[in-house]
């Protein structure tokens, strides 16, 4: 069919579009051949009819593949378009510039046909409306999906066919490089090999990515980092850089290839996703030379992943500054759960608490366990203390030579930082003494460079002082002594106050995998299994602290006295006796009030709280009467027994600093009489008399009886 005749006046009224797209940006830079036939389009439709200012030309999907329509602009636009009518014809060098995926190829062929717009390509011109251009057109979409599919796999294939090889070359993490021949080798710069060496070291050591960046920063240190155009510069070490070189595998020596996938999310963004070590396309081990081992760095990749999970799961965390000694390392014996450490101020002491709250947190329900952490602490310690002696003295020397080992390789750091400072001095001052002196602007220049790494070379120098010398001062003064003193005698070590807990946790981990703890309330103890390193168990019992309410608990020796004294004495007497004999209420063990005595309403409070018989009961049961009773009793009146009772004519027995009960004696009883001759205290001075006389006769008859 002529071409003439398929472009019809209607056509000619709409707009002509011409869509250039190249796939990466690789082939937009260099591709520009493909570019310049695609823009020459713009003169077949002029030849066919459209005007200059009729053709749109939309090139802004530059760079992106065309194997889905979502997330490029240009065509959508183009498709939009079509659909409102405003294109008459829409050109592309060959179709598979339109689209590589057949749904959108066909969706835009759909709507073409509806809005009669007619396509263009290289080898001519097309209307979708028509069957047969419509079949040929959708036979060339469904090729040019299938062509990039096959081109993909091709290269795809020879990739993966190179990665099984371990010969696709990657971009290797900085310091590894590639040889001449081709090979992985460690990087020739000393300085780099040796931080990563000392960074390595350092985790194997503190346990956490975190607590390296630390060390590092601390100590002075930089770490290598190798830009794009291949260039090691030396950055603080931060703690996304730290994980990274401590999950890359080709730091263990291992060849690895797709540890991550690459996606289109729905909305066009690139994401990568980690895949499981299962499904990596390549990981060969020991392919070439590394940092670490295959061993250490899958122990590392354990680590990592323990220290991450957080508060949901069950952990054990490295040593933190507490002194609680079982952190990170208690495991609760109901439920299993790491137990966690709260501390609290009790009494003026800060007291560590092993708790097992998450259910309590997370679903209300009640608290599995709280363990008071001395007990439990003291028990552990002098587990430690007695059965780690003779291994403690290898473990001190190991510590003190890996101490002195780790400040001399900092210090070695530090002079290959000096070193490099001065090789780039050198390089600056004679660039500047190779410059034409004539030349002042970049004589200036090549000077103010050689001041820069002048102060830079001052600076490295600088910091290394500043770093031996703080070194010499922890392993001379305080290390050295109290490493001399650990081999010494670990238990002094262990017990002394200025041992940091977390060094004593440390030593602990060297020992002690875990420990179960069990509470026992009815028994009032907690018992502790101890898994050791070596996989050996032993079971301690401890005894749970008291309560507040028990600790100024008065003691049952005192509840006893007190019944004792009772049936003699009243409370303000009881109260002297129990002060005089030294005894204490139970409230001194409160803060400031250890200086506190028995007083009668005190012991008032004892004798109702532990239901002892009061006295007046107690003088009751022995037959005492009330004055009342005694004043019938005797057929005198009250005043008169008082009275008697005051002269000691019949015995009185007091039951509160007020009240008394009276004795009446068996027989003999006091005659009621009034005489002026002779008078009540006379009477009971002859009564007195006559009673104790004749009570010592009948001892002597008996006696000689
Ligand atoms: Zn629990």
């Amino acid at each position: 069919m002529n071409v003439h005749l398929k472009v019809q006046s209607h056509h000619l009224e709409r707009g002509a579009y011409l869509y250039i797209r190249q796939s990466s940006m690789r082939q937009v830079v260099e591709n520009v051949e493909s570019a310049r036939r695609q823009y020459a389009l713009r003169g077949r439709a002029v030849a066919l009819g459209w005007r200059d200012e009729q053709i749109i030309v939309i090139d802004n999907d530059q760079g992106e593949s065309g194997a889905s329509a979502v997330w490029r602009e240009g065509f959508q636009r183009l498709v939009s378009d079509v659909g409102m009518g405003h294109a008459g014809i829409v050109m592309g060098l060959e179709v598979s510039r339109l689209a590589r995926n057949n749904a959108d190829w066909q969706r835009l062929l759909e709507i073409c046909a509806l809005a009669d717009t007619l396509i263009l390509d290289e080898d001519g011109v097309y209307d979708p409306a028509s069957f047969n251009d419509r079949l040929l057109l959708g036979l060339k979409g469904t090729m040019s999906e299938a062509e990039l599919h096959v081109i993909k796999a091709r290269l795809r294939g020879g990739i993966l066919n190179k990665v099984r090889r371990g010969e696709f070359r990657c971009l290797l993490p900085t310091g590894l490089v590639y040889d001449h021949s081709g090979n992985v080798a460690l990087d020739p710069d000393m300085q780099v090999r040796e931080t990563i060496v000392h960074f390595f070291e350092t985790f194997s050591r503190v346990g956490s990515a975190s607590q390296t960046v630390k060390v590092f920063r601390n100590e002075g240190l930089l770490f290598p980092s190798r830009l794009h155009n291949s260039e090691t510069v030396f950055r603080p070490l931060t703690a996304s850089t730290a994980v990274r070189a401590l999950s890359n595998p080709r730091y263990a020596g291992a060849y690895t290839y797709g540890r991550r996938q690459f996606r289109r999310t729905i909305d066009g963004k690139k994401t990568l996703r980690a895949r499981d070590i299962d499904d990596w396309p390549a990981c060969m081990p020991d392919a070439h030379p590394g940092y670490i081992s295959w061993e250490r760095h899958q122990e590392n990749l354990k680590i990592l992943k323990a220290n991450g999970r957080g508060f949901e799961a069950a952990r054990a965390s490295i040593p933190r500054e507490g002194p609680a000694l079982l952190q990170g390392r208690a495991v609760c014996g109901q439920c299993g759960n790491h137990l966690r450490v709260r501390y609290a101020a009790r009494r003026g002491r800060q007291e560590a608490w092993y708790i097992c709250n998450r259910d309590h947190i997370y679903r209300g329900e009640p608290m599995c366990q709280s363990i008071a952490g001395p007990p439990v602490d003291e028990a552990i310690g002098m587990l430690i203390a007695e059965q780690m002696t003779p291994a403690a003295v290898e473990l001190a020397l190991d510590v003190r030579k890996e101490i002195q080992a780790r400040h001399e390789e900092a210090d070695r750091l530090r002079c290959r930082a000096i070193e490099r400072a001065q090789t780039e001095a050198d390089l600056a001052q004679r660039r500047f003494m190779l410059v034409d002196p004539n030349n002042r602007l970049v004589a200036d220049t090549l000077e103010g460079e050689w001041n820069e790494k002048l102060r830079i070379l001052a600076n490295a120098r600088e910091e290394r002082e500043r770093g031996r010398e703080h070194d010499q001062f922890i392993l001379d003064k305080a290390v050295h002594e109290r490493l001399v003193a650990m081999t010494a005698d670990f238990n002094e070590l262990w017990k002394d106050p200025d041992t940091p807990s977390r060094e004593r946790k440390r030593l602990l981990a060297h020992i002690i995998e875990d420990v179960t703890l069990l509470k026992l309330p009815a028994e009032g103890t907690t018992k502790l299994h101890v898994r050791f390193k070596g996989g050996k168990i032993q079971t301690l019992t401890t005894m749970n602290p008291k309560s507040s309410a028990q600790q100024i608990k008065t003691k049952p020796n005192i509840v006893e006295l007190i019944d004792k004294l009772l049936d003699d004495y009243i409370y303000p007497e009881i109260a002297e006796i129990l002060n005089e004999q030294g005894h204490r209420p139970g409230g001194t063990a409160r803060r400031g009030c250890h200086d506190a005595r028995f007083t009668p309403l005190k012991v008032a409070y004892l004798i109702h709280e532990y239901k002892l018989q009061s006295r007046y009961d107690r003088l009751r049961q022995r037959g005492m009467l009330t004055r009342q009773e005694a004043a019938v009793h005797l057929n005198i009146s009250e005043q008169t027994v008082a009275r008697w009772a005051k002269y000691g004519l019949i015995a009185r027995h007091a039951y509160n600093g007020h009240y008394s009960l009276y004795e009446i004696p068996d027989g003999d009883l006091p005659q009621k009489q009034c005489s002026r001759w002779n008078q009540l205290q006379d009477r009971a001075a002859a009564r007195q008399q006559t009673q104790t006389e004749p009570r010592t006769s009948t001892g002597e008859e008996r006696g000689v009886v």
